[in-house]
Parts: C-alpha cells; sequence; structure tokens
C-alpha cells in the first residue's frame, strides 16, 4: 500500500532549525503528510509546552529530570524521556520514516546512527554529526539504505544545482557570507567582542553557529560536512565569500557548467527540500526572487584573518579524529567567547594549538570519537585561555 502520511522525530524542536520545521510542516499543501511522533528539547521548556499542545506527539524528550517530571505531569498520556539516552529512544523508533536533526553540537550523533541503524532516513541540521564521524555516519546510511538529505542551505544547494548527480561534478562552490568581520582588520578581529560577532548581516540563527559565521569556523566544518555528504575530496570544494548570501552554494559540472541555487535568505527552502525531497510540488512558494537591482559580488576568502576556515581543511584533509579535534576545540572555545571569559583570538590560538598536538587516530571508532571528543572538551573546560 502506498504510505501517504510520514512519521517524523524531530529533535531539537524549540531551536532556530526545529521551530521553522514546525512552520514549513504547517504550511505544507499536504497538512497530511507529516505525523509529528516525537519531539525534543533542550530548555525552552515554555516554548515545547505550547509546541506540545499543538502537535500532539507521542514522545518527547528534554533535557533534564526534573523538566521531565514537569512534562509528565501537565501530560499524563506523554512518554517522556531525558538527556542524551532519551534522544536515542526517541530516534530508536522503527515506526519512523524520517528523523530531522536540529539539535546543537555534539549531541546529534548518536541517536543519528541509531535512527540510520533502523532505516530511518535523516533530515541533517547538524554539522557535527558529519564533522565528527563522517565516514562512520556516510557508511551506515549506505549499508542501510537511507538518505541523508542536508538541511544546511549551501549543502541543500549543491544537492538542488547538481540533481544528485555528484560523480559528474568537477568541483563544488560553497559560497559565504563572510559574516560580520568581512571588512574588519586582522587586529580588529582579533579583539573583537562577543556582542561584535553575534551581529550577522543575513541570517538569524542559533548563537554558537553565529560566532562560527564570524570565525568562518561554520564555513569550515561545512567543507568537512560537504566532503561527506557529497563524497568529494577536499581539493574539489572551493569556497567563495559572496556577501549578500543570494546565490546559496553552486556546482560545476565536469564539462565547466556552472549551476547555482539562487534566492533570498529563508532557511524555509532547505527544510522543505530536505523533508519533501525529491518532490517540489507538496511546499509552498516562496516569493519570486526579484533580479532587478541586486548586486551579486565575490571575493576570495582571507585563509590569514581568518584561520579557522583554514584549520578546517586541514584537520578534514587529514581526517580520522582530526575534525572531532577542530570541532570539540572551537565549540568549548565558543561558549567561553559567549561568555565573556576569552577573546575572538584566544579562539584561533587554541584551536590551533589542540591541532598541532594532536596524535591523530586513523579510522577511528565512534568510542574513540568520543574519547578524543571528552578529553578535548574536559581539558579546555578547565583551562584558563
Ligand atoms: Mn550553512
Amino acid at each position: 500500500m502506498h504510505k501517504t502520511t510520514k512519521n517524523i522525530a524531530i529533535l531539537g524542536s524549540t531551536g532556530s532549525i526545529g521551530t521553522q520545521t514546525l512552520e514549513v510542516i504547517e504550511n505544507l499543501k499536504n497538512k497530511e503528510l507529516f505525523n509529528i511522533i516525537s519531539m525534543s528539547c533542550g530548555n525552552n521548556i515554555a516554548r515545547f509546552r505550547e509546541q506540545i499542545k499543538k502537535f500532539h506527539p507521542k514522545k518527547v524528550c528534554v533535557g533534564t529530570k526534573d523538566a521531565a517530571k514537569e512534562i509528565e505531569s501537565e501530560f499524563p498520556k506523554l512518554e517522556v524521556f531525558f538527556g542524551d539516552e532519551g534522544l536515542i529512544e526517541l530516534a530508536d523508533d522503527k515506526d519512523l520514516d524520517i528523523m530531522l536533526t536540529g539539535t546543537s553540537c555534539c549531541v546529534g550523533l548518536k541517536p543519528t546512527l541509531k535512527a540510520i541503524e533502523n532505516g530511518t532516513d535523516i533530515a541533517l541540521a547538524n554539522k557535527e554529526t558529519l564533522v565528527m564521524a563522517g565516514d562512520i555516519v556516510t557508511k551506515a546510511a549506505k549499508q542501510a539504505g537511507v538518505k541523508i538529505l542536508p538541511v544546511d542551505s549551501e549543502h541543500s544547494a549543491i544537492l538542488q544545482s547538481s540533481g544528485g548527480n555528484f560523480h559528474l561534478l568537477n568541483k563544488i562552490i560553497i559560497t559565504a557570507s563572510g559574516g560580520p568581520f568581512l571588512n574588519s582588520t586582522a587586529d580588529e578581529i582579533l579583539n573583537a567582542k562577543c556582542a561584535d560577532a553575534l551581529k550577522h548581516p543575513n541570517w538569524n540563527m542559533g548563537k554558537k553557529i553565529t560566532i562560527d559565521s564570524a570565525t568562518l569556523m561554520n564555513k569550515g566544518l561545512e567543507v568537512i560536512e560537504a566532503h561527506h555528504l557529497f563524497n568529494l575530496p577536499y581539493e574539489k570544494i572551493d569556497v567563495v565569500v559572496h556577501p549578500e548570501s543570494l546565490v546559496h552554494s553552486a556546482v560545476e559540472f565536469l564539462d565547466g557548467s556552472i549551476v547555482a541555487q539562487i534566492g533570498t535568505p529563508s532557511m524555509h527552502i532547505p527544510i522543505q527540500y530536505a523533508l519533501t525531497y525529491p518532490n517540489r510540488e507538496i511546499g509552498i512558494k516562496t516569493n519570486s526572487f526579484n533580479f532587478f537591482g541586486q548586486n551579486l559580488t565575490f571575493k576570495k576568502p582571507d585563509f590569514e584573518k581568518f584561520p579557522c576556515l583554514k584549520m578546517a581543511f586541514e584537520a578534514g584533509k587529514i581526517g580520522g579524529t582530526m575534525p572531532v579535534v577542530l570541532n570539540a576545540a572551537n565549540e568549548v572555545c565558543v561558549y567561553k567567547f559567549l561568555n565573556n571569559e576569552i577573546g575572538m583570538g584566544d579562539i584561533f590560538k587554541t584551536v590551533e594549538y589542540e591541532l598541532n598536538h594532536h596524535n591523530v587516530i586513523k579510522n577511528p571508532t565512534l568510542d574513540e570519537i568520543f574519547d578524543v571528543d571528552r578529553e578535548i572538551r574536559e581539558k579546555l573546560s578547565k583551562a584558563v585561555c
């Protein structure tokens, strides 16, 4: 029988991607297409409560035991889990057809692998999953025959532009807005304050990713993500700074022809494309792009002013546990930066130091990946940078 309703889990439903995913689902022409059977949130319980009332999931997961008790008493029919283990419980559900991972940071990896094992397609918004364990995740997906559909706008643009013909690509061109410090001097960047870094010109996102966009580490993580998603060597991945964020990325085919995906910045399109792939007739139509009066400009990224991008390429090329170190060291530093404990220059120095002092493990197991991740986090959380 043809199945018309897809069971979906939304991890990180109160975050930026999660809330926009719920908006996309609400606005689909076919309201029956998705049945939200599970949702998770970190600590925004107030928003989560409203979402539960509106979308009626069967199972939920919250950050802490106390929050779980609170939700349980308010919604007695709901199955309530908590913590990282709870996320795995949500993912370990054979009834799921697709899972959107909109959780931030490294917590997305284990639930994603669990869902893949069960044959659930993944709409992936959590780039750390592929940065930390891209080889393991893509291998598992291939074995299970599941799709990993990118929600990240650049990767969605590459999927859309390529038509899925990755073997016909000469290279991919990932665009970067350049962030708020595009025209700053090296000194200004090193001494940048958290409040300045949070002012992203084009996209409204969570705080961690906004800082990563200011340092261009976000672009670096996206390069590693693209390497795994599209099975392309790093030599075939270019980064082009495009401050207007209208070309969301492009591909160059073997014959030199370039196809780009263009539009006003909106996460609704990549989210909707991942959820309804490969159909385009079920979703809502966004406003048509106005070509007139637009000024598209492109620049070479400055690897000296933005060393995170360079470090990401290098860590990606070395592979093994190197990207794990890159990601963990950066994440700890970004949270310290958000707390005004360290400056932006300290992020660069610390990540570089950790990469230079890491004994890389080639082809690591999942346990080895988590060991390295934990080691770096524990060390840097204690350290005064
Ligand atoms: Mn992106």
